[in-house]
């Protein structure tokens, strides 16, 4: 038997995070409708995370069609949701303990490639327990998703979820591959399958929104220095948005900060154009003979 106390203040907060997390993902999904706008709704289930006594662990991101992940509305964004593939990504920190969760809503048609997604998902949750190889999680994912007729995207993975860190150890393949790694009792993940019609392998493009503190330094540039502040205060190491900072001239900022390596961004992940990318993400406790869900 694991020594693990699953009931101790870090679970909780785990489990606050993931309360938080499913009762805003739920808001987002009744606002998403042909028209409605991208940055409204990110500033809705952003403020209802604060208002819930939570903090996003990253900006929201919105994943159109062919987009993967790390897509999210620029400070003027005027977008609005088209008849297209939605795929949408939150997270929540209380306290600097996460939950990650993401979900499709599908307006363009496409509802077997949301299954697919959906299905290993339920598939991988339904075989977790203490112990459980990560390269088993991958094949029931990736096997799922060929099942329709469709390829997991093999280059995005899910994760442990530290504190304060968004993406930690064990990674969770979504398709076989071995690593010898095993869940173990206590261990938070988040298990994301992704399906494609595509050829299951997304490249990075050109624009970035979402960045991350790499290593604090000193820094000459009064609005850099400034924005470094803000970073460190309030975001620390996790991920946030253009569209978050207070300075005046935040992309000179950003781009100082790069320069001197103190951040990176995260481009936008795509798929070739044409295709369509889903998505499902939930966060889990794993215990002794399965798992926890802490984002339904
Ligand atoms: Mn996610
Ligand atoms: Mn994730």
């Amino acid at each position: 038997m694991s020594d693990v106390d699953l009931d101790s203040e870090q679970y909780q907060k785990h489990r606050e995070a993931g309360e938080i997390l499913a009762t805003v993902r739920e808001e987002a999904v009744d606002r998403i409708e042909v028209g409605a706008s991208h940055l409204e709704l990110v500033e809705h289930v952003e403020d209802r995370i604060r208002e819930l006594g939570g903090q996003p662990a990253f900006p929201m991101n919105i994943s159109i069609d062919e987009e993967a992940a790390h897509a999210t509305p620029c400070i003027d964004d005027d977008s609005t949701f088209g008849e297209e593939m939605i795929n949408i990504d939150i997270g929540v920190a209380v306290d600097g303990w996460l939950a990650d969760s993401a979900i499709t809503v599908d307006l363009s048609g496409n509802d077997e490639l949301v299954e697919a997604s959906a299905e290993a998902l339920e598939a991988a949750i339904d075989t977790i327990e203490a112990g459980v190889d990560t390269a088993l999680l991958g094949d029931i994912i990736g096997r799922t998703i060929n099942g329709y007729g469709y390829n997991p995207v093999v280059n995005l993975t899910g994760h442990g979820l530290g504190h304060w860190e968004q993406h930690t150890t064990p990674n969770i393949p979504n398709r076989k591959v071995p690593q010898g790694t095993t869940l173990e009792v206590g261990d938070v993940v988040a298990i994301e399958p992704f399906a494609t019609d595509g050829g299951g392998k997304v490249k990075e493009g050109s624009d970035e929104e979402i960045f991350a503190l790499d290593q604090e330094k000193s820094i000459r540039d009064r609005q850099a220095r400034e924005v470094l502040k803000q970073i460190t205060d309030e975001f620390r190491t996790l991920p946030f948005a253009t569209r978050w900072l207070d300075a005046s001239r935040p992309k000179l900022a950003l781009r100082r900060l790069k320069q001197q390596n103190i951040i990176h961004g995260y481009p936008v992940l795509k798929e070739q154009p044409g295709y369509y990318v889903s998505q499902k993400e939930h966060t889990v406790i794993v215990t002794e003979d399965g798992c926890e869900v802490t984002t339904r």
